[in-house]
């Protein structure tokens, strides 16, 4: 389920500011919330109470329940066990954005396959155990998703009653089932869904809207697990014995949710968002390849800003990083969607322009040079705020095959002609001979 960490969402990059109007949840500090944010969570986990209270009088529950309940209680404490390493990695990867899980496919298969009281207990337990095993939020944030998900699922159980009354808490079998479980699953999400997003916008009223809702594609693995819910519940019914197979696929299919994430953060500087430089090599060196094959050219644009220390001298050094990633964002605005971006240091770029001329490629890095000449930062300083500009650059070009026939001869061409613009006076391009010339 989308978890409370929503809250977390503009921990970093704060502005001094704001810092009255808004709160963000640190350790132990829910009784430092505004009253508005302390009234909402208390009243989310009071309801929830409620409606503990309510299900644990429904005592119909037969010996089959009891074996269903310890079915479920202990693959997903397998589940758990087996992927909180990977849980904690992806709980730290997705700092600043919506942390979805797959505990839902315990939780809503127990709405599904089992009483009230006992749907509760698994509910309970399922994140009770996980949040020992992470252990990444307060007691009074773990209460409050806990409360989200019972509510979604208290909404599940009374949609499933009011479709087909007759069958509750079972299924009505044919295509009815699909439209009822279907209809559970919504209500289920939305409401743990907009809980969690009021906590975000009451306890940061400057949040924006679009950011609290965070990423489409998170709430499509919260939608996969009420899935995986589903399969779960019906091979509980019908094929108990199945649901090994279903526990080793979604622990497999569990490690590659992590293997996205591994794959953008090892190409990726994450300071700027450009390619870094082991993957900047890889990729330049494959397009070396297919230039040679397909006698293309291939242009490379070696680009170091003019007087940097000065930048940091004059604003700081946090000021400088902002510098850094604005130029970041003009470089890729400025080249095709084939060309790569990457930064090779601390204020050097590199930028691969596939099938270009040598012409083709000065032109481009002219147009680099006047965009950044161009270009004005707004930054953070000790004493406030300030915009910096008049940023140079200098940029030395090198083409395949006419500087080089390897990478790194065309680094080094490359590298060679941005020195020589620096000699010659820096905020201009310098374009490398060609090797026979
Ligand atoms: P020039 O290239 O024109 O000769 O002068 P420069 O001052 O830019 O000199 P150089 O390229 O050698 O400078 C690198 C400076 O850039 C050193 C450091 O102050 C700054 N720098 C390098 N990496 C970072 C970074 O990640 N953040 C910030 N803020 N500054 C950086
Ligand atoms: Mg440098
Ligand atoms: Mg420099």
């Amino acid at each position: 389920m989308t978890s409370i960490r929503h809250w977390n969402l503009r921990r970093r990059n704060r502005r001094r500011n704001d810092a009255r109007r808004s709160w963000t949840p640190t350790q132990w500090a829910l009784w430092s919330a505004p009253p508005i944010v302390l009234g909402y969570v208390l009243a989310v986990d009071l309801l929830a109470l409620v409606v503990v209270g309510v299900t644990a009088r429904i005592v119909d529950i037969g010996s089959g329940d009891w074996i269903r309940l310890a079915v479920l209680a202990l693959l997903s404490a397998v589940h758990v066990e087996a992927s909180h390493g990977i849980e904690r990695i992806r709980w730290h990867a997705t700092e600043g954005v919506p942390y979805a899980n797959l505990k839902g496919m315990w939780t809503f298969a127990a709405v599904l396959s089992l009483p009230p009281p006992l749907a509760v207990a698994l509910i309970l337990w399922v994140y009770l155990h996980s949040w020992l095993r992470l252990r990444r939020v307060p007691p009074y944030r773990w209460a409050f998703s806990t409360a989200t998900v019972l509510l979604g699922a208290a909404a599940a159980g009374v949609c499933i009653n009011a479709i087909s009354p007759a069958t509750y808490p079972d299924l009505p079998p044919g295509a009815l089932g699909l439209v009822t479980v279907t209809v559970a699953a919504v209500a289920y999400w939305f409401i743990n869904f907009a809980l969690v997003v009021g906590a975000v916008l009451l306890s940061n009223p400057e949040a924006n809207g679009r950011k609290a809702l965070g990423q489409l594609s998170d709430q499509l693995i919260v939608f996969g697990a009420l899935g995986l819910g589903v399969a779960t519940a019906t091979l509980l019914t019908y094929q108990p014995w199945l649901i090994v197979a279903l526990l080793v696929t979604v622990l497999g299919l569990h490690r590659s949710l992590l293997v996205g994430q591994f794959q953008f953060a090892a190409r990726t500087d994450p300071h700027t968002g450009l390619a870094n430089t082991v993957f900047w090599h890889e990729i330049a060196t494959k397009e070396l390849g297919r230039a040679e094959h397909e006698h293309t050219s291939l242009g490379v644009l070696y680009l170091d800003l003019d007087h940097f220390k000065a930048i940091n001298d004059t604003y700081g050094h946090q000021a400088g990083d902002q510098v850094l990633k604005a130029i970041a964002a003009e470089l890729k605005h400025e080249v095709r969607t084939d060309d790569l971006v990457g930064r090779l240091g601390g204020e050097e770029f590199a930028i691969l322009l596939p099938k270009t001329s040598v012409g083709e490629t000065a032109e481009a890095a002219e147009r680099i040079r006047r965009r950044i000449a161009s270009l004005s930062v707004g930054v953070t300083t000790q004493s406030g705020s300030a915009t910096v500009d008049g940023l140079t650059c200098s940029i030395g070009t090198a083409t395949y095959p006419v500087a080089g026939l390897s990478m790194d001869a065309l680094l080094l061409a490359a590298d060679t002609a941005t020195y020589a613009a620096k000699n010659a006076g820096r905020n201009r391009v310098v374009t490398a001979p060609g090797v026979n010339s």
